[in-house]
């Protein structure tokens, strides 16, 4: 059992606990943490204000690192560099003389805000421009071109005259909101820990709505969520661009609670640590951003007082045996403190705030064309690997209202003949055309977008998230709401229908017990079946099944069948590859044959099941025997 099935089960066994009423819902847990800081804050001592008010901007960026490396999948070493370009502008623009003379007359109360906004716009600007060319990098060469600009900011912010080179600038004014001075920390601080929460509140509603859905898929199921619609490189930008104005906003407030500020915060060391605070508190969890910065804040803090006493010497010491804890953490908790913690809280009775959602508002619906129009016409398609022909002048359509059914020895072809009608992959040469609109060069959204749905031979699931997470991501194209709106709650009846409509397909796939199941729990046929309600939520007019029968039992099987037969009669196209025989003798109207990548037959079951083509391909070049 893999890593990922293992603790998947675990996650299923608790939702079984937390079903139950009794115990304290995690948002009532929130309430009480906030409380107990916004009562305390008047009376700490100095001392732990000031390592509080670090956390907090530590946790800024720590939370920017978790939607882009934990969720999104993206490690960035470089996020100190943001928080540079944070401080750094607002440094500026409030002590540089040319700002005071261009802004003479403005309040100089305005100026820190002028800086925001500047810090802001210069981070939006510089993300966009990194991302374009860094994002598209695969594999370790992300993290390294993160490295890269780290360094190359972090040399600049050192070595531009007009921002005070090595010694930096000093005499940036404390802020001032409403015609409240916050120099103060203890004032600040108030600040600080408001826009932390708030971040945390508008990212925790973000991943929990449809745009979240396909954050979440960015990680592992980029190719699944462009086939269900999703626009990954537009959301991997986001994300990025997101986490970079975290960043900025944590250096701006940053820069006016220490009042002076050089190039040593901002260099790579700093965003080495920022990255240790997101993974140790728990990547993929927002509130684990909190537990990381919390954490490593305590300890170097603890490590700068004890070291030097122990080795008798000073130096920097703490860290060798900061590095060292850290691979012991990671080593032992590689999801990070914060699911340990969570399940500490679980055993005393937390449990998780169940969806209240309101009623769903109706879902745009899609006209099926009339039974016989030909949905998807492939002409001479060719697909070249190298030297091997995987497809060779394949013709095929398939029409509404029909199964058609293609089969073939293993390696035919058949896989590869569905990523080229699917926009997964571009045919060498022919043609492949979607309700009549051809469709070369486009991606596979757009094909989603046109009304295909898809499930995939190795099955591509989020495997952590539940069923009826993963069938909601098929109906992505049917809602609108984006990354704002679901930040603010503005989504809510519109996520209601999306779920609304994605329980209606799995119930209609047989399901509904598994609904709330992280989808790794079920086995690998039912996961099959869950690929086709995430396919038919999206309401497709022609679907593309590979291999769905593939580990099913016999009564399952027939389900299946029974459902595919009730898909064809409601008018939907089906294309299906199965090496299941009777299956698709039984089911198919009319069946194509590959063979090397080639046709070999075409026509009705009766009539392939006798082809003499058909039998030497399957059978071997002597023919005896039959297909069924
Ligand atoms: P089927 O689905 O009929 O079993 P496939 O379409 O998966 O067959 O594969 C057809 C042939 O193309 C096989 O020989 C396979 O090894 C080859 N093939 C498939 N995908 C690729 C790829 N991305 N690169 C190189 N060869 C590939
Ligand atoms: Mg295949």
């Amino acid at each position: 059992m893999s890593a990922e099935t293992r603790s998947a089960r675990a996650h299923a066994a608790s939702g079984a606990v937390q079903a139950g009423t009794g115990g304290i819902e995690h948002r009532w847990l929130v309430v009480a943490l906030v409380l107990v800081l916004a009562l305390a804050w008047g009376v700490l001592p100095d001392f732990t204000i000031t390592l509080l008010n670090y956390i907090g901007l530590h946790a800024l960026v720590a939370l920017g690192l978790v939607m882009l490396t934990g969720v999104g999948g993206m490690t960035s070493f470089g996020q100190a560099a943001f928080v540079g370009l944070g401080a750094y502008a607002t440094a500026w623009v409030c002590t540089a003389p040319e700002v005071a003379a261009a802004l003479d007359g403005l309040p100089p109360a305005v100026l820190p805000w002028a800086g925001l906004l500047l810090g802001l716009a210069l981070t939006l600007v510089v993300a966009l421009a990194l991302g374009a060319v860094t994002l598209r990098l695969g594999g370790h060469y992300l993290p390294l071109a993160t490295i890269a600009w780290g360094l190359s900011l972090y040399f600049l912010f050192g070595n531009l005259g007009f921002l005070g080179g090595h010694t930096g600038l000093t005499g940036i004014p404390p802020l001032t909101l409403a015609g409240v001075s916050l120099a103060d920390p203890r004032a600040l601080g108030v600040l600080i820990w408001t826009l932390l929460l708030l971040a945390v509140w508008a990212l925790h509603n973000l991943l929990d709505s449809r745009e979240g859905r396909a954050i979440r898929a960015l990680k592992s199921g980029r190719l699944m969520a462009e086939s269900m619609g999703v626009d990954t490189a537009r959301q991997r930008t986001k994300v990025f661009v997101l986490a970079a104005l975290l960043a900025a906003l944590s250096g701006w407030l940053y820069a006016h609670l220490q009042r002076f500020i050089n190039p040593t915060p901002f260099n790579l060391n700093i965003g080495i640590e920022y990255l240790f605070m997101a993974v140790v508190g728990g990547s993929g969890h927002l509130w684990g951003a909190l537990l990381g910065a919390t954490l490593i804040a305590l300890l170097k803090e603890q490590l700068q007082d004890i070291l030097p006493k122990l080795l008798g010497m000073s130096g920097n010491f703490e860290i060798i045996v900061f590095g060292l804890l850290m691979m012991l953490v990671l080593q032992r908790y590689a999801e990070g403190l914060w699911p340990t913690l969570a399940g500490w809280a679980r055993r005393l009775g937390a449990r998780p705030t169940p969806p209240r959602l309101p009623a769903p508002q109706p879902l745009p619906v899609r006209p099926l064309p009339s039974p016989g129009t030909v949905l998807i016409e492939a002409r001479g398609v060719t697909k070249r690997f190298g030297g091997l022909l995987a497809n060779s002048q394949v013709s095929l359509d398939v029409r509404a209202g029909e199964v058609h059914a293609l089969i073939g020895p293993n390696g035919a072809g058949k896989s590869t003949f569905f990523n080229m009608i699917s926009g997964v992959d571009d045919p060498t040469e022919g043609e492949v055309r979607l309700m009549g609109e051809p469709m070369t060069g486009q991606p596979s959204r757009a094909f989603a977008r046109r009304g295909l749905g898809r499930t995939f031979q190795h099955v591509r699931l989020l495997g952590q998230r539940s069923v009826l997470d993963n069938v909601a991501l098929g109906a992505h194209l049917r809602g609108r709401r984006g990354w704002l709106a679901s930040m603010l709650r503005l989504d809510r009846h519109e996520e209601a229908a999306l779920l609304a409509e994605a329980m209606r397909q799995i119930e209609r796939c047989g399901l509904a017990e598994h609904a709330h199941a992280p989808a790794a729990s079920l086995a690998l046929g039912q996961q099959r079946i869950v690929e086709i309600a995430r396919a038919l939520a999206g309401q497709p007019a022609v679907l593309l099944l590979d291999e769905p029968a593939a580990g099913l039992r016999h009564l399952e099987k027939q389900a299946l069948a029974a459902l595919l037969d009730q898909l064809r009669r409601e008018g939907l196209g089906i294309l299906i590859v199965e090496h299941d025989m009777e299956f698709v003798m039984n089911l198919a109207d009319r069946i194509t044959v590959l063979d090397f990548g080639t046709v070999i037959a075409h026509g009705s079951p009766a009539e392939v099941q006798r082809d003499p083509r058909v039998l030497a391909a399957y059978l071997g070049d002597d023919g005896s025997g039959s297909v069924a």
